[in-house]
């Protein structure tokens, strides 16, 4: 669990540095700027994108003393509270954990009372997942917000719009909130290294901002975790590795031998992955990802940042002479090897090489030596695992060997 000290050190300041939600900050900001702010606003979106955030320096915007284009100053004594975190005009309430009607009509009864901070103040309620509400709490919500208070502000937050009610949904101006775009998370990750001397590559920035998948929470999370397992200076293996990006060179080699028809050297491979004691069940995840990729390449399809450019024309150059048919059926028979019973036995890997190459190999109408039933670990023979020392464990039979044994 992640302390989430740089998050809170690095919140944005002011609406202008809320990143990746260009739309709604535009609208915010002329709002605010033409004292047009609505009584209620509903911010919807994926979590780590900047509801809750926007929603406290909309609070603090309307309360500036000396506000400029819209954003707060950050210096008067109001936007200073808000920044200490103890301005008494915004009150944030959690639905998640204050779902009743109670807390509601406590909420309603205060918002009846001034602002703390003078007659020009707004009293910002900021509810938090308010989807979480019970229906009595809703329906208290919406006359509150049928007949709001003077210089009462609502914003209601949540990752789920479709389960708040339309009847308060009708009530709000509403903001959908985006997954972060790569490139803004990546500009504000390189801000926040810049100012705190992380060092870091541009790459592995991008690859913090992917795994966190538009949640800018989550990547500056990420790069704290980063930090503090490996300190301030970040090489990219080391991100890679953090991050669990690591793939093993050789699942992209078995997939090559699997739609080869290379069975001798396929089983070598695994036997040696075997040997170094890796989890084998990793393995094969990694191997059905290379083999996702090949038959995305086969069908000409886009292909993800997942691979470099020179390994999709590899890729590519390899799936050229193969059929469609043949890479379904490698992709299937290695997706469905079982290796939970005891994930330490190659067996089922090797099953689904041996397999998958009879199956391409055999001819339709032989009736013998089918995917599915070579598969099948009750019927296959006994590798010899458990060996050590020199060489390979596990059978090692040839495809010729095979055939001539069906
Ligand atoms: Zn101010």
């Amino acid at each position: 669990m992640s302390s989430e000290v740089l998050y809170r050190k690095w919140r944005p300041r002011s609406l202008a540095e809320v990143a990746g939600q260009e739309m709604v900050v535009r609208t915010l900001t002329n709002a605010i700027a033409g004292d047009k702010v609505a009584h209620a606003y509903l911010f919807s979106g994926p979590r780590g994108t900047g509801k809750t955030t926007t929603g406290r320096l909309l609070a603090m915007a309307v309360n500036c003393s000396q506000l400029r284009d819209g954003q707060p100053c950050a210096a008067c004594d109001s936007c200073q509270a808000y920044l200490a975190g103890r301005a008494l005009d915004l009150i944030e309430l959690d639905a998640a954990s204050n779902r009743g009607i109670d807390e509601i009509r406590s909420l309603r009864e205060k918002a009846n009372f001034a602002p703390a901070g003078g007659v020009d103040a707004y009293k910002v309620y900021l509810v938090d997942e308010v989807h979480m509400l019970t229906e009595p709490a809703f329906n208290a919500l919406l006359k509150t917000l049928e007949e709001p208070p003077p210089h009462v502000i609502f914003v209601l937050a949540t990752t789920e719009a479709h389960k708040v009610p339309a009847t308060v949904i009708s009530r709000c101006q509403r903001f959908d909130f985006r997954r972060i775009p790569l490139e803004a998370a990546v500009g504000r990750l390189k801000f926040i290294a810049g100012e705190e001397g992380i060092e870091c590559s541009e790459d592995a920035l991008k690859q913090i901002a992917r795994v966190a998948t538009g949640s800018l929470r989550d990547a500056i999370n990420l790069l704290e975790q980063l930090v503090d397992s490996y300190g301030n200076k970040l090489a990219d293996d080391q991100v890679r590795e953090g991050l669990g990006l690591v793939v093993d060179a050789r699942s992209v080699t078995l997939a090559a031998h699997a739609l080869k028809g290379e069975l001798a050297e396929g089983l070598a491979v695994i036997s040696e992955v075997r040997d170094d004691g890796l989890d084998l069940r990793q393995f094969q995840r990694q191997v059905v990802a290379q083999m996702r990729g090949l038959l995305l390449a086969k069908a000409g399809a886009e292909l993800s940042e997942s691979w470099s450019e020179e390994q999709i024309a590899e890729m590519r150059a390899l799936v050229a002479e193969i059929g469609t048919d043949r890479i379904v059926s490698t992709l299937r028979a290695f997706g469905e090897a079982d290796l939970r019973a005891d994930p330490l036995s190659p067996l089922p890997l090797e099953l689904a090489l041996a397999g998958s190459i009879l199956a391409a190999e055999a001819p339709a109408s032989s009736g013998c030596g089918s995917a599915s039933s070579s598969a099948s670990a009750t019927t296959a023979p006994e590798p010899a695992g458990g060996q050590t020392g020199g060489g390979h464990g596990g059978f090692r039979p040839t495809s010729k060997e095979i055939r001539t044994g069906c």
